[in-house]
């Protein structure tokens, strides 16, 4: 156990209250420290940018646990360690022959933490990382390890669970055969194209984002991910809707280095390679930043573009970068995506919260009136009352934390505020 003077998240807006820090090395350590807390969170990697994991007690880092990965290629299916960070599953999956159908813009983050928040990436036919597990093993408040399978009564309340059902130790998750990956960033697309085109456009690839910083109706780059040997697949000949191919690699946020990137060109490569946007072992995105994301039904997409271009005075002098994501249908309670085909308005802003927290307010009043629901992991001021209102699974979900947290270990301000009421 550490007990640290000033410890924060990955962006440093949040410095997290909790007085103790516990990192054990074995399954059984695990079990003891959570049986003997009064309160407690797991932490992930600290990527989120809100107090989600933050504690009025304990906080307990899994990253010092057996780092496991154990592929089932019978059954389709990896058991991995929740701790381990995608960086750190997705090469050992690829060499055992395996894939995951979706990884996140980047792979520093945990596998437990970015499941628990409902953490995706970008693809029509993409769901997001949490839809793919089909098992989890969680130390629930006494200490016992309990089991969770997908034909289990309340499994798919449970794996999108803010933290707030126990310490998931493993994810058992969906694997496809490895497959390769070629990306090519497109730029200088009128925005205008996507009133008629969005669908065409996000359908271009397996997985595409379009960045915009909302300074002029453009956007400034298109990343396309094709799956090589994807016959539905054929890259556009140039100029692509008008856009044209970047001539060099790029980075989506201005002003920042390209060989933090994953490989573009057209160059093939692994899965795990060419899927997050951002490399491992460099620093993610800006570095210094807030972000926020808000998700739709896809149906708003162009109503949402508009509101946000009637926003752009606002919003792009605290903005580095704007993504636009797709992401499919799940049947996962908390998640944003819950039964609803979804388009992700993704905002890297600068780190001041001073000047974004009002430019947040204004994005989300405007964007409420499209059904939008934040990210659980970002920067958001929805009201507490309207965001529990738009979740219709939450009744049940409080039927979970009856069920495996009846005393309220796991329960911190962030869960008091979004969850209970
Ligand atoms: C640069 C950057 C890029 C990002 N890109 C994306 C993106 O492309 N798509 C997207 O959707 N999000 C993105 N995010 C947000 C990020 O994916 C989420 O905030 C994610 O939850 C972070 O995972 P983590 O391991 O850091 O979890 P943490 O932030 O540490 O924790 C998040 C929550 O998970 C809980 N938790 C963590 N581990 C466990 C466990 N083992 N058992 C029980 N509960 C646990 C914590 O208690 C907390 O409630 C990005 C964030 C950053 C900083």
């Amino acid at each position: 156990m550490s007990a640290v003077s000033r410890r924060t998240n990955w962006a440093g807006n949040i410095a997290f209250a909790a007085p103790e820090l516990h990192r054990p090395a074995t399954l059984s350590e695990l079990q003891a420290v959570v049986a003997r807390a009064s309160r407690l969170r797991a932490l992930g990697t600290g990527h989120s940018f809100n107090d989600i994991a933050d504690s009025p007690g304990a906080q307990v880092s899994l990253a010092g646990l057996p780092p496991e990965v154990e592929a089932d290629s019978a059954r389709s299916v990896a058991r991995v360690s929740a701790g381990l960070t995608y960086a750190e599953v997705a090469p050992r999956l690829h060499a055992a022959g395996f894939a995951l159908r979706a990884m996140a813009s980047l792979p520093h983050i945990s596998v437990g933490g970015a499941c628990a928040t409902a953490t995706h990436g970008s693809g029509i036919a993409s769901q997001n990382l949490a839809a793919a597990v089909t098992a989890m093993e969680m130390v629930t408040a006494d200490g016992d390890l309990v089991s969770l399978h997908r034909k289990d009564d309340g499994f798919s309340g449970a794996v999108v669970h803010l933290g707030a059902l126990g310490v998931v130790v493993s994810l058992t998750l969906e694997v496809v055969p490895a497959f390769d990956v070629a990306q090519q960033v497109y730029e200088n697309l009128p925005l205008a194209v996507l009133d008629d085109h969005f669908a065409d456009i996000m359908a271009a690839g397996y997985s595409v984002s379009l960045f915009t910083d909302w300074r002029a109706p453009r956007l400034t780059q298109v990343w396309v991910k094709q799956r090589v040997g994807d016959p539905a697949a054929e890259v556009a000949e140039a100029p692509w809707f008008t856009a044209m191919p970047a001539d060099g690699p790029r980075h989506p946020v201005p002003g920042q280095p390209a060989q933090t990137c994953t490989e573009q060109l057209g160059v093939p490569g692994p899965w795990y390679a060419r899927l997050p946007h951002f490399r491992p072992g460099f620093t993610p995105s800006a570095g210094d930043e807030l972000q926020s994301e808000y998700l739709l039904p896809t149906e708003q997409t162009v109503a949402g573009l508009h509101a946000l271009g009637q926003l752009s005075q606002a919003v792009a002098p605290v903005l580095q970068i704007c993504e636009v994501r797709a992401i499919a249908a799940d049947e996962l309670w908390l998640s944003p995506c819950y039964q609803r085909d979804t388009v992700g308005f993704h905002f890297t802003w600068v780190p001041d919260a001073d000047r974004v927290l009002p430019v947040v307010r204004l994005v989300e009043q405007r964007l409420a009136l499209l059904d939008a629901r934040p990210h659980w992991g970002k920067v958001f001021t929805t009201p507490p009352e309207a965001l529990r209102a738009s979740y219709q699974r939450l009744p049940d979900f409080l039927g979970l934390i009856g069920r495996y947290d009846p005393a309220g270990k796991f329960r911190n301000a962030y869960t008091g505020r979004y969850l209970a009421g």
